[in-house]
């Protein structure tokens, strides 16, 4: 089955090991536009180029971009950095991402409206650029499923099922957030094996990751370098997220596990020195450099390693196998 990148098409049989949740810069919606001197983008796209190199030497073949509206996705800016690291292939989402409030564009329009603009971006493509999305993305935070949340929600429910395009979600783990998102897309007929809950590696508690994969899905275990700091006291130690895995791993639940880091390039929520301090081992890299030692040396095998880096996220894009 092809998919398309940023830069043409790949099979999915060579999508080879997959960085399923990542992020090559996180902008906030319009502040670019509006305040443009705060923003040295050809430096930007220098940086995130020779980070993502990085990956090149461990094997990672493809890389997900799930930034959308409500991250400042820009197609174009995305382009420039995948033309200059040819090794790696690059899907990116459509869909949007909110804990609460819609932009006003979408509060006065129905969940099929904004279902269409999904579907457009993945047949006709993205921003004019005729690349088209092939993964579908929404969010559920601490606030629950709001009304805004609820349409979003919906919306993606909808334009998955017209395209087949899966969905891979955000959510607050501690608030088991992710068993409200399944309860509303089965309620839109959406298949729980096309769905990663995101994040759920920010949670320890194995019932809930048993029931969400119980119920299905896959589990993003995606957050690997964000670790329990005082400024960020909701996520695990390095030590906790793997033992987590490696446990589920040991119970077997390889199939149903996606790793990945939520790593930003360049993310404008914070100073980016403020960032590297906060989370020093946020890397495109951290996954082979820390993280399968760690998880082999907990016994997690190579089979289950390659299952959870590359067949999971194959299975996941094709659809239909499971
Ligand atoms: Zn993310």
């Amino acid at each position: 089955m092809k998919l398309p990148t940023l830069t043409g098409e790949v099979d999915t049989s060579e999508l080879g090991i997959t960085l399923m949740h990542e992020h090559l810069m996180v902008l906030s919606d319009g502040v670019p536009e509006a305040f443009p001197h705060a923003y040295d983008l050809d430096a930007i796209v220098e940086d995130v180029v020779r980070q993502v190199r990085q990956v090149i030497r461990h094997g990672v073949r493809t890389m997900v971009d799930l930034s959308v509206l409500g991250l400042g996705r820009r197609i174009s800016l995305m382009q420039r950095i995948a033309a200059q690291v040819p090794e790696v292939n690059f899907i990116v989402a459509t869909g949007l991402y909110t804990y609460n409030e819609l932009p006003h564009y979408f509060q006065n329009r129905d969940i099929d409206h904004m279902a269409e603009m999904f579907v457009r971006d993945i047949r006709q493509g993205i921003q004019g650029t005729g690349v088209r999305a092939a993964v579908l993305k929404c969010a559920t935070d601490e606030p629950g499923v709001t009304p805004g949340v609820e349409k979003v929600l919906r919306a993606v429910a909808r334009a998955h099922l017209q395209t087949g395009v899966p969905i891979y979600t955000h959510t607050h783990a501690g608030t088991r957030r992710g068993l409200e998102q399944q309860r509303i897309f089965q309620e839109e007929g959406v298949d729980l094996s096309r769905v990663v809950i995101g994040h759920s590696g920010d949670s320890e508690d194995l019932g809930y990751l048993i029931a969400l994969i119980e119920n299905g899905s896959y589990v993003g275990m995606d957050r690997f370098g964000l670790y329990h700091h005082e400024a960020m006291p909701i996520f695990p130690t390095f030590e906790g997220r793997v033992r987590t895995v490696a446990e589920l791993c040991k119970r077997g639940y390889a199939e149903r596990i996606i790793l990945s880091h939520d790593c930003c390039g360049f993310i404008d929520w914070f100073p980016m020195e403020v960032v590297r301090q906060l989370a020093p081992r946020w890397s495109y890299t951290h996954i082979f450099e820390d993280v399968i030692p760690a998880l082999r040396e907990q016994g997690v095998t190579e089979a289950q390693v390659q299952q959870m880096l590359v067949e999971n996220p194959r299975r996941f894009f094709e659809g239909g196998a499971s």
